[in-house]
């Protein structure tokens, strides 16, 4: 059977012994879990999370290093570079824009907020705002309200400090509030420049993307400058990417089995309660995606030249890793195997535009960081903890804010809910009314980052194609 067929297979096999083990032990009930199953969770996790992903995060770092620097100094010209590297800019910052569109249109179009769930769950806001009222003015003896009828600053600054305690769940919210009251130019300096300029030992251990990145393309740029002397430099990280191929080549053939553990896992500790009061949030996300990848296919095929079919035969492993591991730096060594081996895109062009692609550009968690904020201001907008409602104001915030906290997101899982604070903070909605959606963000996780690998490789396709003629490959053609 060929890989992507055991692939999904995996991927059905995990779905049917994950709700096998939830029908047996809900994760909600009272009692404890029988021996068996705590001990089946555990294997799933270990195969999965602990063994497969833990191994494909280990090569992400040489990985990018090698591939760059390999893409740079194969080359046939440096200008190459400056040519390649605008078009794959200019195409990500028109797909992240398009994305953040179309998701804000499904959010006001939709209104997953207004439903008869979205509503009750205001209702519910608004009665425990009269209880926490109560309670502040009877242990402080401080009025909520000055007298013109105004929420007093000290009453709300009071809220956020008892709901971010109430709230409290441990690691996300924790990395949400780190993120709370930080400015543009504070993320700039501190998240963009001092990462880029970071030691590259440093950033290799710490798996800082932007760090990698830049510190390979100053390499190959100067290794092409410096010429014959550079020779086993350029050979050497050559050689190491080719190596590291190799291993991504095993790691693919143990993914069936891995996928399986990781879905069996997911399902069995997810139950469909979730999904009551907030399957119209998901439906309006998910509807916006799919809207979006018919937006990239129709891109991939006019200008990238490959249509549907031929994209899906020559992607669907790294989507469907995507998919479940939701991380895109996990999957990004099977993105590049796909992309170069089955859609004859160059590796001078695939080495550097899909590493990049993966740290910065990320389709699916653009349009879902809109989506979400918007879904919350339309359910608590205008208490007395969130005053303001949506208007043409807030939305063009959370359109721009949406791009660049997709841009900062980090290629792995969840990362899109700890970015998620910027927009909630730009428009002033407190972060603690986020954790509202925790409990669909895996799954919602699954959809964007297998869009956001889905626009990386397109982004690929596309500049390829651009590029074809100067990089004296053959141009790929449409089936
Ligand atoms: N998990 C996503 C990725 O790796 C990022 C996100 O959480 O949206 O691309």
């Amino acid at each position: 059977m060929k890989l992507h067929n055991l692939i999904f297979v995996g991927m059905i096999a995990g779905f049917l012994v994950g709700y096998g083990l939830y029908a047996a032990h809900s994760p909600t009930a009272a009692t404890a879990a029988p021996w068996w199953h705590a001990t089946s969770i555990w294997t799933l996790n270990l195969l999965g999370q602990t063994l497969f992903l833990s191994a494909l995060k280990m090569i992400i770092a040489p990985l990018i290093f090698a591939s760059i620097v390999a893409g740079v100094t194969t080359l046939p010209d440096l200008r190459e570079l400056g040519a390649i590297g605008w078009k794959t800019i200019v195409y990500y910052a028109l797909t992240t824009t398009i994305a953040v569109s179309i998701g804000l249109a499904a959010v006001l179009m939709i209104q997953p907020g207004k439903s008869t769930a979205g509503q009750a769950e205001r209702e519910k806001r608004v009665a425990a705002l009269q209880e926490l009222r109560d309670s502040y003015q009877r242990d402080t003896g401080q009025q909520a309200v000055d007298a013109d009828g105004r929420v007093r600053p000290e009453y709300r600054a009071w809220i956020a400090e008892t709901e971010s305690g109430r709230v409290g769940d441990g690691g996300k919210f924790a990395m949400m509030q780190q993120n709370q009251g930080r400015t543009a130019g504070d993320i700039f300096r501190d998240d963009i420049l001092k990462k880029m300029l970071m030691n590259p030992f440093a950033s290799l251990a710490e798996m800082n993307a932007l760090g990698i990145i830049f510190f390979a393309l100053l390499l190959g740029i100067a290794c092409s400058f410096v010429g014959p002397p550079a020779e086993h430099v350029v050979a050497f990280f050559q050689g190491l990417n080719e190596v590291i191929m190799q291993i991504t080549h095993w790691l693919m053939a143990v993914s069936p089995v891995a996928i399986a553990c990781i879905v069996a896992e997911l399902v069995a500790t997810t139950g469909p309660e979730v999904f009551e009061s907030l399957g119209w949030y998901c439906l309006t996300v998910i509807g916006g995606i799919l809207v979006h990848v018919l937006v990239l296919l129709a891109i991939c095929k006019l200008i990238g030249g490959v249509g549907p079919l031929q994209l899906w035969n020559g992607l669907r492993e790294a989507w469907m890793i995507a998919f479940t591991t939701r991380s895109s730096s996990a999957t990004l060594p099977v993105t590049i195997e796909n992309v170069t081996e089955n859609l004859d895109v160059s590796p001078k062009v695939a080495n550097f535009t899909l590493p990049l692609g993966a740290t910065m550009n990320m389709d699916g968690t653009a349009l879902y960081e809109g989506v979400a904020v918007i879904f919350l201001i339309q359910i608590y907008g205008g208490l007395e903890d969130v005053p303001f409602v949506l208007d043409a104001g807030t939305t063009l915030v959370i359109f721009v804010t949406a791009v660049l906290a997709s841009v900062g997101a980090a290629a792995v899982p969840n990362a899109g809910l700890v970015t998620m604070v910027l927009v909630a903070g730009a428009v002033g909605l407190p972060i603690y009314y986020i954790p509202f959606i925790f409990a669909v963000d895996a799954f919602l996780d699954m959809f964007r980052t297998s869009t956001n690998v889905l626009g990386d490789s397109v982004g690929a396709i596309v500049v390829n194609r651009l590029e074809a003629g100067r990089l004296g490959e053959p141009q790929t053609q449409p089936d």
